[in-house]
């Protein structure tokens, strides 16, 4: 038979021919590695995972769960005071950040047992330790080598800061979820989806919160419309915008820092988070040193099922940098396991219309094309849209409004793209996305009765399309 190894793991020649300690070595134990683990030797296959921190990775410990957990935190503010004119009344409430940030710890720690007794039940071998590639089929951990037919790398990614002056006097974000005293005065450097949260967690702990955001308009990639209304409500919000900002430097003065900006203003703070991005997390791997060919940014370059120019080592999730999103790392660990080790045809991940949110103050959810992009790809399009104050807020008098935005191609009457700001729209954006992700057409949208008194009702009867831009 013609198999060489590492080609077909369903070739029982090759698997016992050539003695490989596992099927599946996967580095890094984040969104992507735990899920390919488990499935992968769900499908039958010897795996091992190592791990060089903490089980569940960025989204467990630094990332989606426990910023989900500050964003919930940071919310109860307008709750005591919209109450009031529901009737309650309470003392003036006051906030513990010492209580809310060990409370988070406690529940990350017992997720990382979650994670360690899902592992471990699913029979993957756990080696805690920094992995690096020997050669294609060997990974070395705590000085120990260990060979595997194919070896999963599922390093994720890290922050990446600008280099000025001073930079060491501001903090990541992986650092803001253990702060040991919460700032009076905090600056968010960057616009994208950490800088625009972490602004909205903070403001809402009761920070006053300037964000500095390069560029004219922040979170760019998302619709025009959303990220122009998202900027009114922040504002609403007592977030401080300041855009087309710049900086230079940072000095510190006592417990205070200052922040000087290309334009030459001077921007005082406790505390300073630079969000400005991430980049893949192959430092010291020895991917080079095997020949996997990287992108300029470090991001492993792989095919359409994740297989690098080695064909042994494959990549998925953050560090080959398609989408930096935990269900994105996760469809892509399946797509690996059930490729290598399941039967049937190869499966592979469509990207298009991958719902998102962002748990700003109120959220977005947003999927599928924004109406520049669908403008540019499908020519004439028709786009429906509404703004409203929510219920709730008839009887508190918040001017908080929410957004909605729906793009149609005019030639099929195919909903291409839906946008959302307001209270849970990732919950309703994510329903949404089933629709149009299936195809759903505008007419069909208009014959789905609505759910009375919500929101998301709005989505299904717009009915008069916006006139010009
Ligand atoms: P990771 O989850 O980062 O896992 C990689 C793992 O590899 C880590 O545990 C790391 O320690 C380990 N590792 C690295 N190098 C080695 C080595 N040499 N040896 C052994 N182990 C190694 N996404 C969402 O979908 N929703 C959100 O709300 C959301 N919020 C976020 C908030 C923040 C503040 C951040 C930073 C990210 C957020 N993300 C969110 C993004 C999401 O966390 C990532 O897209 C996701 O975790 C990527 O999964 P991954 O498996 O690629 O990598
Ligand atoms: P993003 O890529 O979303 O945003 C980075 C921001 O930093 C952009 O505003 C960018 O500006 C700015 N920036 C880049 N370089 C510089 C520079 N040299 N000087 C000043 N500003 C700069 O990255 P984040 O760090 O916010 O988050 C990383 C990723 O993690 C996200 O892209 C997302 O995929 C994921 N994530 C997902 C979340 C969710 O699903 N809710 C939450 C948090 C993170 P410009 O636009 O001009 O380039």
């Amino acid at each position: 038979m013609g198999c060489t190894a590492g080609d077909d793991w369903r070739c029982d020649e090759v698997r016992k021919a050539v003695k490989y300690d596992f099927d599946l070595y996967v580095i890094g134990a984040g969104s992507g590695g735990v899920r390919a683990s488990r499935v992968a030797s769900g499908l039958g296959a010897r795996v091992a995972v190592a791990e060089s921190t903490h089980l569940g990775g960025t989204c467990v410990n630094v990332g989606c769960v426990p910023k989900k957990l500050f964003v919930y935190g940071a919310h109860f503010a307008e709750d005591f005071e919209d109450a009031a004119a529901y009737g309650w009344s309470a003392s003036a409430p006051g906030f513990d950040w010492d209580r809310l940030r060990d409370n988070k710890t406690a529940e990350i720690k017992r997720l990382q047992g979650i994670y360690r007794n899902l592992l471990a039940g699913a029979g993957v071998t756990i080696h805690e330790g920094r992995a690096r590639l020997a050669d294609p089929h060997t990974v070395e951990v705590n000085g120990a080598a260990f060979t595997a037919a194919h070896i999963l790398v599922a390093t994720g990614s890290r922050p990446w800061t600008p280099d000025f002056p001073g930079l060491e006097h501001a903090i990541i974000s992986d650092d803001a979820f253990y702060l040991p005293r919460f700032p009076r005065r905090a600056v968010v450097v960057g616009g994208g989806y950490i800088a625009v949260e972490f602004a909205g967690i903070f403001a809402g702990l009761g920070a006053q919160t300037q964000l500095l955001y390069r560029g004219p308009l922040f979170l760019r990639g998302f619709d025009d419309g959303v990220r122009r209304f998202v900027a009114d409500e922040l504002e609403k919000k007592g977030v401080a915008l300041r855009f087309n900002a710049v900086v230079d430097r940072i000095d510190k003065a006592g417990a205070e820092r200052v922040l000087t900006l290309a334009d030459g203003g001077k921007v005082p703070a406790d505390l300073v988070l630079c969000a400005t991005g991430r980049r893949p997390n192959v430092a010291g791997l020895g991917l080079r040193e095997v020949g996997v060919a990287l992108a300029d940014n470090g991001a492993v370059l792989v095919d359409e099922e994740y297989r690098s120019n080695v064909p042994s080592i494959l990549a998925i999730g953050d560090v080959i940098d398609r989408m930096q999103l935990t269900p994105v790392a996760i469809a892509e660990g399946m797509c690996v396991a059930h490729n290598l080790f399941g039967a049937g045809p190869p499966r592979r991940l469509a990207y298009d219309n991958v719902p998102t949110a962002v748990f700003c103050q109120p959220h977005i959810g947003t999927v599928g094309l924004t109406e520049a992009e669908a403008q540019r790809r499908l020519g004439a399009i028709e786009v429906y849209e509404s703004s409203f104050k929510p219920m709730k807020h008839t009887l508190t008098g918040r001017g908080e409004h929410t957004f909605m935005k729906i793009v149609v191609e005019q030639a099929t009457d195919r909903v291409v793209g839906l946008h959302m700001v307001g209270p849970e729209a990732g919950e309703i954006v994510q329903g949404m996305a089933v629709a149009v992700n299936a195809g759903a057409t505008k007419r069909q949208f208009d014959a789905t009765i609505g759910i009375h008194p919500t929101a998301a009702e709005e989505f299904v009867t717009m009915r008069e399309a916006r006139d010009g831009p």
